[in-house]
């Protein structure tokens, strides 16, 4: 089968794009590794953080504010099984949304890992082992990202975990450490510290959200320290153990003293990093850096021209 343009991933980027192209008139085929569109954001990031923000949110106000307004509960009790049933509904609803609309726009499906054999050709490789070939005129690379660490904060996704095991946790932890302020560990922070759990951020950074605006990074933590967290701004981390039933996390403070904190379980949330392995890059000829990120210009065009051959 040969495709004007071969999308890989299914993100926000890769399922937009894959439907632009066909309303274009490209014949289109869209590549995902996972069983389910919509990458990240609508798996495990935007959508399902949201669901769980509402949710706890609602408990929030339930246990806090209510009362003042004349309604009295008795017995409030969190039942974390039902909204972690409740945010897998609402990702199942949004994803099977983007099957609907593959359809729609006559977008071949295709479930696997595509990975380049050259610049025109792509292997996918499906879970259960088997393998399809496609070409196409253009590809276009949507992969995404995934959540970094440090050698020194090993994620073992038990008790040191990333964004997608705390969005769906068995329990709410007494002590949940959150390794890094910024939007994704402010997101799901709050939703533990809502729902009754102790909060601690280690920053290494001088404030909340720092690469943000200073304001609302203030404004921020505001919010977040009335929900009884704690802040180590200026900290780094040296060591992340997990002990069995706890994690301990070493840090240096500003003024080069060790703390340690411990707790039942630490999210690390210091950023996410290209998703570029396994794509067999250099068969395409496609350069990037050490890290995985993709040379682009301007346009984002990586640095292999379109042939004539193959040229639209
Ligand atoms: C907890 C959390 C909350 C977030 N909240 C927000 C928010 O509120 N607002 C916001 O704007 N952004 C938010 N984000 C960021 C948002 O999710 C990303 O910016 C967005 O998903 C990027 O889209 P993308 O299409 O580039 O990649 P992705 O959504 O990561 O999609 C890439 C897809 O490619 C697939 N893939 C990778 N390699 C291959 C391969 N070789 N073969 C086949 N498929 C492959 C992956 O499985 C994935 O499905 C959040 C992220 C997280 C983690």
């Amino acid at each position: 089968m040969e495709y004007d343009v071969i999308m890989i991933g299914s993100g926000p980027g890769g399922y937009t794009g894959a439907i632009r192209c066909a309303q274009l008139g490209l014949k289109t085929a869209i590549i995902e590794k996972y069983p389910s569109l919509g990458g990240t954001c609508l798996n495990v990031g935007c959508i399902p953080s949201k669901a769980l923000l509402d949710s706890s949110e609602h408990f929030y106000n339930a246990a806090h504010t209510f009362a003042e307004h004349g309604i009295k509960l008795a017995d409030l009790q969190v039942d974390l099984a039902q909204m972690i049933k409740r945010k897998q509904e609402v990702v199942d609803v949004t994803t099977k949304g983007i099957n609907f609309l593959m359809k729609k726009n006559k977008i071949d499906e295709i479930h696997g890992v595509g990975s380049f054999v050259d610049p025109h050709t792509i292997k996918i490789t499906k879970a259960d082992g088997s393998e399809q070939t496609i070409t196409g005129k253009n590809i276009i690379i949507a992969t995404g990202s995934k959540p970094s660490s440090f050698p020194s904060m090993p994620i073992d996704k038990k008790r040191v975990i990333t964004s997608t095991e705390a969005l769906k946790l068995g329990e709410v932890p007494k002590h949940l450490i959150v390794i890094g302020a910024g939007v994704i560990g402010a997101e799901l922070g709050s939703v533990y510290a809502r729902l009754g759990a102790k909060v601690s951020f280690v920053e290494f950074a001088d404030s909340m959200i720092p690469t943000m605006d200073k304001t609302m990074g203030k404004e921020l933590q505001k919010a977040i320290k009335k929900l009884g967290a704690d802040f180590y701004f200026s900290h780094k981390v040296t060591k992340v153990e997990n002990t069995g039933d706890e994690v301990v996390v070493s840090a240096d403070t500003p003024k080069g003293e060790q703390i340690t904190l411990t707790g039942d379980y630490c999210l690390v949330s210091v950023g996410r990093r290209p998703y570029t392995d396994g794509l067999n890059l250099e068969a395409a000829g496609v350069k990037a850096d050490n890290r995985g990120r993709i040379d682009v210009d301007e346009h984002l065009r990586t640095n292999v021209p379109i042939s004539t051959r193959w040229a639209m």
